[in-house]
């Protein structure tokens, strides 16, 4: 162990050196900040998906129940290759977010990496714990969680993937103790259906990913800071709604930004910023278990020829320090 732990001191101080030198000469700048407002904390020992071609959502053929439908699949030159182990994971994660001045907004999937991750990176993750169903976690746990001043975000909250409406009345008392303590929640809405019905089970439902479905929830909490993930995908007309309706509602771009067809993906986003909702477009990625899903996420956006670099920064950046609060210096 202590061999390997000296190599990779080597390996990393031989760059570090390099930059030295060219330092020198030419002061190295360091990126403009982003902010990543959607990622998992996972335990790779969980995870059970292999390697990954981006934007594999290309092909869906339809099949039929006598052949059954397997996850699309895509062939791509270069392949995400999953971290092999959580120490890899971890590595690969604070890496790029230090070296790409990435502050990432991190939710609770697995809290041993959670607080891994802050420890490594305090000024770097912004903590966030979700609810999806009453049975996850009771109201009471979730108060002390979130006044506990650790979490500063309720999310992820994905009440779609049980088939239920954010509305449902059985999440209203999580919902308001967020209003109460003026924390903003990110609520799972549009994708996530693909082979749900024909592999994965049937309690994932289309239709409560509709941002309409938000309506009486923001109606019963008006001071209910509210971002709808993965930009809702693909109820883009009710997300457009449902934002010129309430201004307190943004959006993330996340998952559906490395999954789906990219002509695709510029669609929707041309179509919010036509619609006046440029300065509501957050970027995320749905991070987990991928270290090459940051890079590539970033680059379609700085790669967007139709968006001009305020455009980019607002995604990448600016609109998520307004929501988040972080351009008035704190949180809440
Ligand atoms: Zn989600």
């Amino acid at each position: 162990m202590k061999r390997i732990l000296s190599l990779l001191v080597v390996c990393v101080s031989i760059p570090l050196v390099l930059n030295a030198q060219v330092s020198k000469q030419e002061p190295v700048k360091k990126p403009l900040p982003i902010i990543d407002i959607h990622v998992h904390s996972i335990s790779m020992g969980n995870f059970q998906m292999g390697d990954l071609c981006p934007w594999f959502l290309e092909n869906m053929p339809g099949t039929d129940p006598k052949t059954g439908m397997s996850f699309p699949k895509k062939d791509c030159v270069d392949p995400w290759k999953p971290a092999k182990n959580d120490d890899e994971l971890t590595a690969a994660f604070i890496e790029t977010i230090n070296r790409l001045n990435i502050t990432a907004v991190v939710f609770c999937d697995n809290p041993k990496m959670l607080f891994r991750w802050k420890k490594l990176a305090p000024d770097r993750i912004i903590p966030g714990i979700g609810v999806s169903s009453p049975g996850d976690i009771t109201a009471e746990a979730m108060s002390d969680s979130l006044s506990s001043g650790f979490y500063k975000v309720m999310s992820e909250c994905a009440p779609q993937y049980q088939g239920m409406s954010p509305s449902d009345t059985s999440l209203d008392k999580y919902f308001a103790i967020a209003e109460k303590l003026d924390l903003p929640v990110g609520i799972h809405m549009g994708t996530g259906g693909n082979g749900m019905a024909n592999i994965m089970g049937t309690k994932f439902r289309a239709a409560m990913g509709n941002p309409l479905e938000l309506e009486d929830l923001l109606h019963r909490h008006p001071k209910l800071r509210v971002w709808v993930q993965h930009a809702g995908y693909p109820f883009t007309d009710e997300l457009i709604a449902v934002m010129g309706w309430n201004a307190y509602v943004f959006l993330d771009i996340s998952g559906f930004i490395w999954s789906y067809p990219q002509e695709e993906i510029h669609m929707v986003i041309k179509r919010l910023i036509q619609a006046g909702f440029g300065k509501r477009i957050m970027y995320g990625t749905d991070f987990m278990g991928y270290p090459k899903m940051i890079e590539a996420s970033i680059g379609l956006i700085q790669n967007a020829s139709y968006l001009t670099e305020e455009q980019k920064r607002d995604i990448l950046y600016n609109n998520a320090a307004r929501f988040l609060r972080l351009d008035q210096g704190k949180m809440n």
